[in-house]
């Protein structure tokens, strides 16, 4: 059954390591942060290590609320495709997967095309997609936003099974804010998230997509996290640089808190 347009979202705080954090890295630094992050309900917590480190991480997490995602997966399930992963693969270890991430996009050539069929296979393999979407400082310099992200959203989310949506999750993660330390304000993350809603709903219809959380990346900090979270818009946060220190705690409480979710 589809959710109403006013089904309240629980919240998602994902931490995207990059190309950080080794197996036993993954192994340590899970261990340090593991009961305070396990301690703070109300949001789903994913944490998203290199390939190689998942398994190390998945033992570490198995016995708590913390759930794990993959940074990238090819969309086939075996076969000539050097240094990829399956989406088979990642059974039993990740529930989520971040897919058309910008760094994916920019250094790997990734198109709005390969995201939708990565995408359409990770619900195929019950994988929950978070998919992201943003625009370059040119293309915000140049009033482009809204048509670069309707491409984005049209290309990467098309043809989505209607029955699987309120697994989706999208990342609104403006490139000029990854990695600068200059993160969107609250207003523009919340008028481009409202650009990502209104065509999810043109797309599938408002209530099937009422339960699609819509997370914002790009510079999330301990400092910033509280005035994001308060923006009921914003379903949660994709963060980089701070996942990798507890202060990822920090930003998961913060978002708890600020949408009161059980
Ligand atoms: C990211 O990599 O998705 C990201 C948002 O990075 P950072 O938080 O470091 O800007």
């Amino acid at each position: 059954m589809s959710a109403s347009a006013n089904t309240p979202r629980r919240p998602i705080v994902a931490g995207n390591w990059k190309m950080n954090y080794g197996p036993s890295e993954a192994h340590d630094f899970i261990s340090r942060i593991l009961d305070d992050l396990d301690s703070v309900t109300g949001v789903d917590r994913v944490i998203c290590p290199p390939a190689i480190s998942i398994a190390a991480a998945h033992a570490v997490t198995m016995k708590s609320g913390i759930a794990l995602g993959a940074q990238n997966m090819y969309d086939a399930e075996k076969g000539a495709f050097t240094g990829e992963i399956s989406p088979l693969m990642l059974h039993g270890l990740c529930a989520y997967v971040i897919l058309g991430h910008s760094e994916r996009r920019a250094l790997f050539g990734e198109t709005d095309e390969l995201v939708n069929r990565k995408t359409l296979s990770a619900f195929r393999h019950a994988l929950k997609p978070i998919v992201c979407v943003g625009e370059r400082l040119e293309d915000r310099d140049a009033s482009l936003t809204e048509r670069v992200i309707t491409t984005q959203v049209r290309g990467s989310l098309a043809n989505l099974p209607a029955e699987s949506l309120g697994d989706l999750v999208v990342a609104y993660e403006p490139v000029w804010a990854i990695g600068t330390g200059r993160a969107a304000t609250a207003q523009d993350a919340a008028d481009v998230i409202a650009i990502i809603r209104a065509l999810l709903g043109e797309m599938y219809g408002a209530a099937a997509t009422a339960g699609v959380r819509v997370q914002y990346g790009g510079s999330v900090t301990a400092a910033n996290a509280a005035d994001l979270a308060a923006v009921p818009l914003i379903d949660g946060a994709l963060v980089g640089g701070a996942s990798l220190t507890p202060d990822f705690v920090v930003i998961a409480r913060a978002f708890a808190q600020a949408k009161g979710f059980a």
